[in-house]
């Protein structure tokens, strides 16, 4: 695995992500310049743009625009993506993984879930 960081900003898509993603000093698991734990190694789709950022700080430093967050109207769609095995959820699955993927079992960072209104709409 490569532990190479890179940033991506409109309208560059970070190409070793299946889905599009941009961020600052991102690693192959999703850590960025501003939350590079362990278990940081969720992205988050924002609504605005349908991209993934592995935080609201990396969409706004990346974007030209201000973020939306994910809508409860497209909560049945994925929005959460493990930087682990690249898997995709639901913000529903994801809220109710207790802190692992459901997927791969990589832990997820408790931490996250103080920041939850940065991301979905409650619900
Ligand atoms: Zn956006
Ligand atoms: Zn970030
Ligand atoms: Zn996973």
């Amino acid at each position: 695995m490569t532990t190479a960081r890179r940033t991506t900003r409109t309208p560059v898509l970070d190409d070793r992500f299946a889905v599009s993603l941009r961020g600052l000093d991102v690693d192959a698991e999703t850590r960025c310049v501003h939350y590079h734990g362990p278990t940081d190694v969720v992205a988050l789709r924002f609504a605005c743009c349908d991209t993934f950022a592995p935080c609201h700080r990396c969409h706004d430093a990346t974007a030209d625009h201000p973020a939306e967050v994910w809508p409860r109207a497209r909560f049945d769609e994925p929005s959460v993506l493990c930087g682990v095995c690249r898997a995709t959820m639901t913000w529903p699955a994801y809220r109710a993984a207790d802190h692992a993927c459901p997927v791969c079992k990589a832990a997820f960072n408790p931490g996250c879930s103080a920041h939850a209104h940065h991301y979905a709409e409650a619900g």
